[in-house]
C-alpha cells in the first residue's frame, strides 16, 4: 500500500535535516505503529506524506500502490486514498463541520469518477457513523472543531476518515490528551475500518492505544529514521523500559 524508501527530509527555511532516511513498507490489510521519542521526527514523517508545506524533498520516495505521491499536490493525495487525522486538528471558524464534511466527500467521490451523494443520502450516512463516535447532532452543525474539547477533535478526525473512507490512514498522536473513554471510542472508530484494502499508520506514545488497535507491526523512529522494527511485543517493551535500551542497542 505505500513504500517509503531512503526518504531524507530538510526544513525549507532553515538548513536542518528531520528525515534521514527513512525506510518503510506498509502492507495493505495491516496496522503499522510508530513510536519514538519526541523529536524524532514521526509528525514530520506524516506531514511530508500528506504534502504540507515547509518541507524539502532532498533524496527518496514514497509511493501509495505504486504511485509516487511526493510530487503531488495534498487534494491529488488525498483523491489517491491518502488520509492524515492530525495531531493538532485545526479549527475552521465559519465552516459548518457538516458542511464540510460533505464538500470533502463529494470532492473524494468526483475524484474517483463516482457521482455526488444526495443531500439525503449524506445525511444519513454522517449521522450514522457520528452516533458510532458520540458525535452529536449538535456537533455537526458548529464550525469545524470550533470549542470543541480536545477529545471531541480527535473524535471529529475520526469521523472524517470515516466518512472519506481512505485507503491509507495515518493517524498522528489520535491518543495524546484522550481520557480512557474517549480512546476507547477512537480504536473502536479505527477497528471499524481495518479491511483487506486499507491499511494503518498509528503514530503513537503509549502502549495503551495499542491495547485496542492491536498493531501487526512496530517501529520505533529515532533521530529521523525508523531504528528497529518488530511485533506488539515491541510496544510493551518500550512501555516497560522506555526508549533507552532500544537506543543504546542500536547505536
Ligand atoms: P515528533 O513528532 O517525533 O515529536 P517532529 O516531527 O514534530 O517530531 O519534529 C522533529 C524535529 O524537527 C524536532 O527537532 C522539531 O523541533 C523539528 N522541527 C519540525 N518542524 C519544524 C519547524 N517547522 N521548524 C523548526 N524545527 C522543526
Ligand atoms: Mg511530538
Ligand atoms: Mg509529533
Amino acid at each position: 500500500m505505500l513504500e517509503i524508501k531512503n526518504l531524507h527530509v530538510k526544513l525549507e527555511e532553515e538548513d536542518k535535516q528531520i528525515l534521514k532516511g527513512v525506510d518503510l513498507t506498509v502492507e495493505a490489510g495491516k496496522v503499522h505503529a510508530i513510536m519514538g521519542p519526541n523529536g524524532s521526527g514521526k509528525s514530520t514523517l506524516s506531514y511530508v506524506l500528506s504534502g504540507r508545506d515547509g518541507y524539502e524533498v532532498t533524496e527518496g520516495s514514497a509511493t501509495l500502490e505504486g504511485e509516487e505521491i511526493l510530487e503531488m499536490e495534498p487534494e491529488e493525495r488525498a483523491a489517491a486514498g491518502l488520509f492524515l487525522a492530525f495531531q493538532y486538528p485545526v479549527e475552521i471558524p465559519g465552516v459548518g463541520n457538516m458542511t464540510f464534511l460533505r464538500t470533502a466527500v463529494n470532492a473524494q467521490r468526483k475524484a474517483r469518477g463516482e457521482e455526488e451523494l444526495s443531500a439525503g443520502d449524506f445525511l444519513k450516512v454522517v449521522r450514522e457513523k457520528a452516533k458510532s463516535l458520540k458525535i452529536s447532532p449538535e456537533m455537526l452543525k458548529r464550525p469545524v472543531n470550533v470549542g470543541f474539547s480536545g477529545g471531541e477533535k480527535k473524535r471529529n478526525e475520526i469521523l472524517q476518515m470515516a466518512m472519506l473512507e481512505p485507503k491509507m490512514c495515518i493517524l498522528d498522536e489520535t491518543d495524546s490528551g484522550l481520557d480512557v473513554d474517549a480512546m476507547k471510542l477512537v480504536a473502536e472508530g479505527v477497528n471499524a475500518l481495518r479491511d483487506e484494502g486499507r491499511a494503518f499508520l498509528v503514530i503513537t506514545h503509549y502502549q495503551r492505544l495499542l491495547d485496542h488497535i492491536k498493531p501487526d507491526v512496530v517501529h520505533i523512529m529515532a533521530d529521523g529514521r525508523i531504528v528497529k522494527t518488530g511485533g506488539p511485543e515491541l510496544a510493551l517493551e518500550v512501555e516497560q523500559n522506555g526508549y533507552a535500551d532500544i537506543l543504546s542497542e542500536v547505536a
